[in-house]
C-alpha cells in the first residue's frame, strides 16, 4: 500500500499506542502488529479523505477488539471481577468532547464516546453511561475480563490530523487491574488523559492515571505544543510527571502533523503513519521510531 500523495496534496498523519508498561519480550511482537495494524485503518481512511474523526474511531475500535490491549475486549477485571472501561474522544475543530467512565457491557466504548460528542454532557459514568448507549441502539455485550490480565496496565489512544487540518483524539482502557469499582483513571479525562485543539495539537496518554491527574498532563503537552515543535512539547511535559513520580507514554501531533512521542515506561507501544511515510512504522520503544519523528 502506498500512502503517499502528491506534493501539492495536504498532508495528514495518525499517531496509536497500546499502552505505555514493560511489555514482555514474548509479548512484543503481537504489540507493535496490534499498533501497525490499527495505524493502517487509520491511514486508509485519512489518504482517502475521511476525517480524523472517523479515522480515531476505528483506529481504536480495531484496539478494542484485539485481546492484546488493555481497552474493550481486553479489559482487565476490577477486585470484585467485573470489568469497568473509561474511553473519549474529542474534536479539535469544534472542542466537543464525549467521554464515558466505568462503562460495561459495552464491546467498544468508544463508539459510545462518540454519539456523545454531539451532546451538551462531556461525561456520562456508570449506570448513566449504559442507558446512554442502549438509548442509542449500542448493543449489550459481556465484556470478559481479560484472560490476558498481567498484572499489567495500559490503555489504547490515538491522535490524527487529516487533510483538511481537522484534529481528532480517541482513548480507551480497561483502568487498572484489580482497582476499586467506580475508579476512574486519566483516559475520559480532558485536560489530563487525552486534549484536542487545532490551534495547537492533539494529545493521548497511557500511565498511571492518578499521577497523570495530578499534574493535568495533557493540558501541559498542549501548553508547550504551543510555543515548540511536538518532538520537544511532549518531552518537556513528561518531566513535570516528576514532581509527583509514576509512569506515563505521551503521543502527539502538533498542528503542522508533526509527530511527538516520549514515555519514561520501560516500554510504550505505538504505531505512526503519514501522507510522508510511504508505509507505518511500530515500536515498543520510543528508539525504534524516532527516526521518524522529524520527517515531513
Ligand atoms: N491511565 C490508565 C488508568 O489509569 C491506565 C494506563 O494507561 O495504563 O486507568
Amino acid at each position: 500500500m502506498n500512502w503517499s500523495t502528491p506534493m501539492d496534496d495536504p498532508r495528514w498523519s495518525i499517531v496509536v499506542h497500546g499502552g505505555a508498561r514493560t511489555i514482555t519480550a514474548r509479548d512484543q511482537a503481537a504489540n507493535r502488529a496490534g499498533c501497525l495494524a490499527a495505524a493502517r485503518i487509520g491511514a486508509e481512511i485519512l489518504a482517502q479523505g475521511g476525517s480524523a474523526l472517523d479515522a480515531v474511531e476505528q483506529v481504536v475500535r480495531h484496539l478494542e477488539d484485539d485481546p492484546t490491549f488493555n481497552a474493550g475486549s481486553g479489559s482487565v477485571p476490577t477486585c470484585e471481577g467485573a470489568v469497568e472501561t473509561d474511553a473519549a474522544m474529542m474534536d479539535g475543530s469544534t472542542l466537543a468532547i464525549g467521554a464515558v467512565a466505568a462503562l460495561s457491557g459495552v464491546r467498544n466504548p468508544v463508539s459510545v464516546a462518540r454519539l456523545l460528542l454531539p451532546e451538551q454532557t462531556v461525561l456520562l459514568a456508570g449506570s448513566g453511561a449504559i442507558e446512554f448507549a442502549r438509548s442509542r441502539g449500542v448493543e449489550e455485550y459481556d465484556l470478559p475480563a481479560s484472560a490476558a490480565a498481567d498484572g499489567e496496565h495500559d490503555t489504547v489512544g490515538c491522535v490524527a490530523i487529516d487533510r483538511e487540518g481537522r484534529i481528532a483524539v480517541g482513548t480507551s482502557t480497561g483502568g487498572l487491574p484489580g482497582q476499586l469499582p467506580g475508579r476512574v483513571g486519566d483516559a475520559p479525562i480532558p485536560g489530563c488523559g487525552f486534549y484536542a485543539d487545532n490551534e495547537a495539537g492533539g494529545v493521548a496518554i497511557s500511565g498511571d492515571g492518578e499521577s497523570i491527574l495530578r499534574v493535568l498532563l495533557a493540558t501541559r503537552v498542549i501548553d508547550a505544543l504551543k510555543v515548540e515543535e511536538a518532538p520537544n512539547a511532549v518531552s518537556r511535559a513528561l518531566r513535570q510527571l516528576s514532581r509527583v513520580g509514576g509512569e506515563a507514554g505521551i503521543i502527539a501531533i502538533d498542528c503542522k502533523g508533526r509527530f511527538g512521542i516520549d514515555h519514561n515506561s520501560e516500554h510504550f507501544a505505538v504505531a505512526l503513519a503519514a501522507s510522508w511515510l510511504p508505509d507505518g512504522v511500530a515500536g515498543v520503544h520510543l528508539d525504534e521510531v524516532k527516526g521518524y519523528l522529524t520527517r515531513g
